[in-house]
């Protein structure tokens, strides 16, 4: 699963932290419904750029589709369209079971 953002990327570890805290509440992964809820709490991005993808579907809530390079890019964990050559300030990675 990859969360991208283009504002407020600084707040990466704090979601990282967030969703980390909500598997093992859960008991399970979140789902992207879930992810998108919890990025938003934690003031990461916000509606017009927050996008939150799985190997299956991408929750997205502002004006813009995204655009076909978040798929294609989907693998590499620093990518971001806006960003310098194309990749994040801010990353953050978190490691759950059963799901990319
Ligand atoms: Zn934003």
């Amino acid at each position: 699963m990859k969360i991208t953002a283009t504002c407020n990327g600084m707040k990466a570890p704090a979601v990282a932290d967030a969703i980390m805290g909500a598997a093992q509440t859960l008991n399970r992964t979140p789902t992207p419904d879930e992810v998108y809820e919890i990025a938003r709490q934690t003031d990461f991005g916000c509606k017009e750029c927050l996008v939150v993808m799985d190997a299956e579907e991408e929750v997205y809530h502002g004006s813009d589709i995204p655009g076909p390079k978040y798929r294609e890019h989907f693998a590499r964990a620093k990518y971001h369209p806006a960003g310098w050559r194309g990749e994040s300030e801010h990353t953050a990675e978190v490691a759950l079971h059963s799901q990319p």
